[in-house]
């Protein structure tokens, strides 16, 4: 499937594409009980009490900090909290939950109404969010690893009544693209807020995409499909593109589509269909007998939104503000050591933005990937403050930009003052083109050989930018020399 036959789909048709997004919370324990959720790794049915093992007579308790963490996204997406919520059972049967139903929230969700602004290259986007809301997470399966027979299934209860967010989205998301950077930016603003580590990989973020199409100039929404089992954002990309081509091949042939639950299946790049679609009437939701309603007193939303660090949106337009480019200011924001970084060198002097924005995503990226990052947040054994003064001295033309590097090296690699390298690096450069000119004038004067060879048609700029940067001590910018000598033989002729 390639992105054109997925556009020749959409000149006749308009996508409608609404997200919902599963998210497992930073929680010690789980939801409803005191199990701890650190069972990564750990031995299967290890992490497991009566409450999330759905045993008769088990009363849940509600996490408070999980209910903080929804409050804390709420807000981060300028939803609205309301003062009383309430949990409510879904019900349906399954393996991997042995209550028989899930407490969940649905007629009020902690928080509603939200919104969250993203960047595509056809520009700003605000994506409307419907909810967020808590619930708990389900048992996992594991389909063929029974050791024997190999039709066997295990069940794996540790996962079991884990702390889950759900946060959907209005059907109002029309490309490929915005999905995909909204994904993003909501995995970029939960880890911001400390809320979720949000690895698509390790299932801690599940994405799922509901798509229709509806002929352009068209109201009505078409049948959607709800497609799962993306576990990164190529992949929800792909699996997006898929079924806009899938849908528009069928509605051209005049298929009528279902509602029903796709799966991805990213070695073969294609969507395949897994069940029928549920509705909301087939979970027979009520309000849960064992836990009453959850009040949110006013004074701890003020409290969380007085808690949350700066947001992703407003750190860039921050880095925006300070010189950096639009597309430095996300790369910077969208990676937690580069901003580390980048504010503690901001913040130890007064070396430019832009230079600070270029060594922590150049030079200095490598430096940490190849060691740790030590306490101050920078690499090996330097300091933000050295970085700072080696970094504007060569913005200042204090150094060259190439000696510079050596000395900043250095100053990683052994943590050397800066202004100790800096006295070593012998005298400023002359980066002054009238005293270049000078030497230049100098040693063409002493050299009369060298023009005449020029005239004749032999190369000498190498030879004579070496003659200044003798003449100079080395002190001088070689680039800058050559490119002064050029134009002074070309007016030789
Ligand atoms: P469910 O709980 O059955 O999955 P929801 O009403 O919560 O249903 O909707 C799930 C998602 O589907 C939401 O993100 C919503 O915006 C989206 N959606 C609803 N109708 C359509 C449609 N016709 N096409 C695409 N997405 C849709
Ligand atoms: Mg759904
Ligand atoms: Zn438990």
């Amino acid at each position: 499937m390639t992105t054109t036959a997925t556009d020749a789909v959409l000149e006749r048709y308009e996508a409608v594409i609404g997200i919902e997004i599963h998210c497992q919370l930073r929680t010690n324990s789980k939801m409803f009980c005191g199990c701890s959720t650190a069972y990564d790794g750990a031995a299967p049915n290890t992490h497991n009490c009566p409450v999330c093992l759905g045993l008769p007579g088990a009363l849940p308790v509600i996490n408070r900090q999980a209910v903080e963490y929804v409050i804390a996204t709420g807000l981060a997406i300028e939803a609205h909290i309301p003062e009383r919520t309430q949990w409510e059972r879904k019900n349906y049967f399954y393996p991997d939950l042995p209550k028989g139903y899930q407490i969940s929230q649905y007629a009020i969700p902690l928080a509603a109404h939200g919104r969250l602004a993203i960047e595509t290259s056809a520009g700003p986007f605000v994506v409307d969010i419907t909810r967020a809301h808590l619930e708990e997470d389900t048992a996992k399966l594991l389909h063929g690893e029974g050791g024997g027979a190999d039709r066997t299934t295990l069940v794996d209860f540790n996962r079991s009544g884990a702390p889950l967010m759900e946060i959907v989205t209005e059907p109002t998301i029309r490309t490929v693209e915005q999905a995909r950077r909204y994904a993003e930016e909501l995995q970029l603003l939960l880890r911001a807020i400390g809320v979720s580590d949000a690895d698509m990989e390790r299932g801690q973020m599940r994405v799922e995409a509901n798509v229709s199409l509806r002929p352009r100039g068209t109201e009505p929404f078409g049948t959607r499909v709800e497609v799962k089992n993306m576990n990164s954002f190529r992949s929800v990309e792909r699996a997006i593109a898929y079924e806009i081509e899938r849908q528009g091949h069928a509605l051209d042939n005049g298929e009528a589509l279902v509602m029903e639950t796709r799966g991805w299946d990213d070695g073969r790049q294609l969507t395949y269909r897994m069940r029928a679609k549920e509705t909301s009437d087939d979970y027979r939701y009520f309000p849960e007998p064992d836990l009453p309603p959850l009040r949110v007193d006013a004074g701890w939303v003020t409290a969380v939104r007085d808690a949350l660090p700066e947001l992703p949106s407003a750190r860039r337009a921050r880095y925006i503000a300070l010189g950096l480019g639009a597309y430095d200011a996300a790369v910077v924001t969208a990676d937690p050591t580069m901003l580390m970084a980048f504010d503690a060198i901001s913040a130890a002097g007064s070396a430019p933005a832009k230079e600070v924005a270029n060594f922590v995503t150049g030079a200095h990226a490598k430096a940490l990937k190849a060691g740790d990052a030590n306490a101050a947040g920078t690499a090996g054994a330097s300091t933000p403050a050295g970085i700072a003064v080696l970094l504007g001295a060569i913005a200042s033309g204090t150094v060259t930009r190439q000696v510079g590097r050596e000395l900043l090296d250095r100053h990683i690699a052994d943590g050397t003052q800066a202004a100790d390298l800096l006295a070593d690096a012998g005298p400023s450069p002359i980066s002054d083109d009238a005293a270049l000119l000078g030497h230049i004038e100098a040693v063409i004067a002493a050299n009369p050989r060298a023009v005449a060879d020029h005239k004749s048609g032999k190369p000498v700029a190498g030879f004579l930018t070496g003659q200044v940067m003798k003449a100079t001590g080395g002190a001088a910018d070689a680039a800058r020399v050559t490119t002064l000598v050029r134009e002074r033989l070309n007016r030789e002729g």
